[in-house]
């Protein structure tokens, strides 16, 4: 079956010009060649620490900002060339939640209308679009009756992320992109909210690919999770394999750095020793190599390759756990 969404080499450099309009000073290499696939009805995880990479990603997935390289093939077309899906026809069949739920949402506009608009831009006539907002704000939980003419204020955090994903199922997506959706709600509105995802997935069929700092969160619900380090894809694979044993250093690390079920820790970035290296100018070689308990010296001469992620491999771009990949380090043990 063909996949859903396939990605090859996307890459997004952003300049940082001295003064406004000053010369480039610099690029920070946000997102460098990443390469993954998302197969239909599945969930991919994308986790790594803030700076990683993974909301650039998710903004260039919808085009809400435009790559310096690389392709992205939606569904077997090629997105925003000549011959293949227009960015606007993306943006109907791939939809976005945000963290933040209150600035997604027209603070003047009650939030039936705020659910109806999209379908409305898109040519539905308002009664048609008012009758699937109301239907959509029900299958969310929230009763349009009771809620349908409120004002984003008079909500709760988990009531608007309700409708935020109310607003986004409106047009009816193929593809939802959740980048830190849950984030900021309470752990038991997070739990209520993750539910109605897997069921508003099962029922409408839809494909996610979820983006969070919080590594239980992710395990929860992929079904895959790729782990991202600045701006790469160092690790890629299925959610149980990569949970129970994660082959690249930087994935042992973050988990083995996963704050316990304490309540009051669970929502800090899991640390790593040593800050994140600066993506203004990233080390060469592999760039956990800074880092990483375990490097030699080809790591910081030649960067491994993750490889071609075939449906469930579990990879990691790391000379030791890849030595086919790599580079004179073959025959050394594996870890652990
Ligand atoms: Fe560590 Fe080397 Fe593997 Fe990079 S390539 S993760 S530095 S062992
Ligand atoms: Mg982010």
């Amino acid at each position: 079956q063909q996949p859903l969404l396939m990605v090859r080499g996307l890459q997004k450099h952003f300049a940082i010009r001295n003064g406004v309009l000053g010369r480039v000073a610099a690029h920070v290499r946000a997102v460098d060649g990443v390469s993954f696939t998302v197969h239909k009805g599945e969930t991919l995880g994308i986790v790594g620490e803030s700076g990683c990479g993974k909301s650039t990603l998710a903004r260039l997935l919808m085009r809400l900002i435009v790559p310096d390289a690389g392709e992205q093939i939606f569904d077997g077309d090629a997105v925003g060339v000549q011959g293949g899906i227009s960015v606007k026809d993306l943006r109907r069949q791939a939809q976005m939640v945000f963290q933040d739920s209150s600035s997604s949402l027209n603070p003047r506009m009650p939030v039936q209308g705020s659910v109806a608009f999209g379908p409305m831009a898109f040519g539905m006539p308002k009664a048609d679009a008012t009758a699937l907002a109301r239907e959509l704000l029900t299958k969310v939980g929230l009763n349009p009756a009771l809620f349908g003419g409120r004002y984003p204020h008079e909500l709760s955090g988990g009531q608007k992320q309700r409708v935020n994903i109310a607003r986004a199922l409106a047009l009816k997506p193929r593809m939802v992109i959740l980048d830190e959706a849950v984030s900021a709600l309470d752990k038991s509105v997070e739990a209520q909210v993750l539910n109605l995802l897997q069921v508003l997935k099962r029922e409408l069929s839809l494909t996610y690919v979820f983006i969070s700092h919080d590594l239980g969160v992710v395990r929860w619900i992929s079904d895959r999770v790729m782990v991202m380090y600045l701006g790469e894809v160092v690790e890629i694979g299925p959610a149980d394999a990569l949970y129970a044993a994660p082959k690249h250093p930087y994935t042992q690390a973050l988990l083995a750095s996963r704050p316990s079920m304490d309540p009051d820790r669970r929502r800090e970035e899991a640390p790593v020793s040593g800050d994140p290296p600066n993506p203004v100018n990233p080390p060469p070689g592999c760039r956990f190599h800074t880092r990483c308990p375990h490097a030699e010296r080809v790591c910081s001469a030649r960067a491994p390759v993750l490889g071609d992620a075939a449906a469930g491999a579990h990879l990691a771009a790391c000379h030791i756990q890849n030595p086919a990949s790599g580079h004179s380090l073959a025959g050394r043990p594996v870890l652990p």
